[in-house]
């Protein structure tokens, strides 16, 4: 059924990139395994998913220890490739120590407090922690994110931090009745991108755009999305 899923998907990413005119390559899959087993994971690393994302630090240790024990093999591949942990949920600032020692990308840093406390983290561990910074581009979708208008303030504080690399930004759509309708939160969420790599302002070089998932990531791919954060596309028949 992974297999499945993944096929569609990729061709579904295939023409929306066609309709936008974007290469499909630059598109990361993100396949969100909150709740799914490690079997599930393994086997979409086989049909060469390369990044899982988590929403509770507590859910992705053992998942993630495991994993590194016995790696999957991409299909037609001798060897395991190494995979990228994210961090795609509501991180509470106590969580910071252990999050900093899994992930690979923390898609999830909403405060100044969150991103000043990951670095001093990952500072003692000697690591410089990739991070996006979740925009709550829509009232009604999350309750967490910093609203579009005090990002920019926010974004500059947190580009002071040393041990963060501020590789993008994150977002959530509400949830619609028509896909269509998401279309200006991910429009917000690239011109505020294109905002903050404004050379006038100097803030810092974000490339990074996750935003989309199972219900509106082709839209999302129209408006500039680089990376998908796909759960029940991928794993749900
Ligand atoms: C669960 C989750 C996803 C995946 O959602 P689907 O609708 O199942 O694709 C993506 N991003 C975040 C932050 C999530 O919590």
């Amino acid at each position: 059924m992974i297999r499945e899923n993944l096929t569609r998907i990729r061709k579904r990413i295939v023409s929306a990139c066609a309709k936008a005119g974007r290469n499909p390559q630059e598109i990361t899959i993100v396949a969100v395994s909150k709740g799914r087993t490690l079997e599930q994971i393994k086997e979409a690393i086989t049909e060469g998913i390369t990044d899982i994302g988590e929403n509770r630090v507590q859910e992705a240790l053992p998942k993630y220890n495991a994993q590194r024990k016995t790696p999957a093999c991409p299909v037609g591949r001798q060897n395991a490739q190494p995979i990228n942990w994210h961090m795609v949920g509501h991180l509470q600032t106590n969580k910071a120590k252990e999050a900093v020692k899994l992930f690979d990308l923390i898609q999830s840093v909403d405060s100044l407090r969150l991103a000043e406390e990951i670095s001093s983290q990952a500072a003692k561990i000697g690591k410089v922690q990739d991070v996006l910074i979740e925009i709550k581009t829509s009232p009604e979708a999350t309750k967490f994110g910093l609203k579009p208008d005090e990002a920019i303030e926010a974004i500059k504080q947190m580009a002071e931090c040393k041990n963060i690399n501020l590789k993008g930004l994150m977002t959530i759509a509400p949830i619609v009745d028509n896909p269509e309708k998401t279309r200006p939160y991910f429009r917000m969420l690239r011109e505020l991108r294109d905002k903050i790599n404004d050379v006038r302002y100097a803030i810092c070089d974000m490339q990074i755009l996750s935003m989309g998932m199972t219900d509106d990531f082709e839209i999302a791919i129209e408006e500039g999305a680089n990376m998908a954060r796909l759960g029940r596309a991928i794993f749900e028949g």
